[in-house]
């Protein structure tokens, strides 16, 4: 059984667009043949399954967030069951000192929502997310609220000085700053990856378009034998020269 690992956006997929239908079919025809397909990316599991599922129809996995979480993907009756396997979760304490902080970062600049506080701020296990009028607040009012990131960067530096760099902690979306734990990549999402299939590294192979020391595909070279490509035209080629799937 060969694994292939494939980064989404611009190997498999145009950036955040869905996967084309030769592409689609490609992988079908891999995976029907023996090989398993498994999709790594930083966005979120919405965004990844939304792209792919829908048109693969085979099963595959996905590994949303670099890693952090991984969800198996069957189908029966033609239709998706998604079943998580694992998801990276802060512990109680972690969770503890990060929602304080925000709430003194909340208090301190005096960051009024629209919609409510549970909104404002959103604890998603792995991720903790503030935005600044709440995530459901009206499109036009958010993309007033912070435009240049100048209050967000404001406000990192506020939570660096009581955090450190103990969390990674970003800008993201329009009014949203997140907060992830430290050292999550896809080197540590394609990891743990075959350790949950019990798969040695060198069963499995990589594809991303990447891979230079800069890229957010670069961590996986420390993982796994990689391939760069140019694009998802460039990747449906070589997908076409394998006849049940590459040599391991
Ligand atoms: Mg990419």
């Amino acid at each position: 059984m060969h694994t292939l690992i494939a980064d989404v956006d611009d190997t498999v997929c145009p950036s955040t667009q869905p996967i084309g239908k030769d592409m689609a079919k490609e992988i079908a025809r891999l995976v029907d043949a023996g090989c398993s397909f498994a999709f790594i990316s930083g966005s979120s599991f919405k965004q990844i399954s939304d792209q792919l599922t829908p048109s693969l129809g085979v099963p595959h996995h996905l590994l949303p967030v670099s890693g952090a979480q991984y969800v198996k993907v069957d189908y029966e009756g033609g239709k998706p069951i998604f079943k998580e396997q694992y998801k990276l979760e802060f512990s109680a304490e972690e969770r503890k000192e990060i929602l304080g902080a925000l709430e003194a970062l909340i208090a301190a600049y005096d960051i009024k929502p629209l919609t409510s506080r549970e909104d404002q701020l959103q604890d998603r296990g792995g991720q903790i997310t503030l935005s600044i009028l709440g995530r459901s607040a009206p499109d036009d009012k958010k993309r007033a609220a912070d435009p240049d990131g100048k209050k967000r960067r404001e406000w990192l530096d506020f939570l660096r000085k009581r955090m450190g760099d103990k969390y990674s902690m970003r800008i993201g979306g329009t009014t949203s700053i997140d907060i992830t734990p430290q050292g999550i990549d896809k080197a540590y999402g394609i990891r743990r990856f075959l350790e949950a299939n019990s798969l040695k590294p060198s069963q499995a192979l990589f594809f991303g378009d990447k891979l230079g020391p800069d890229g957010n595909d670069f961590p996986a070279t420390k993982v796994v034998d990689c391939i760069e490509v140019k694009d998802p035209s460039h990747l449906l080629e070589i997908l076409q020269r394998f006849k049940s799937g590459p040599k391991a």
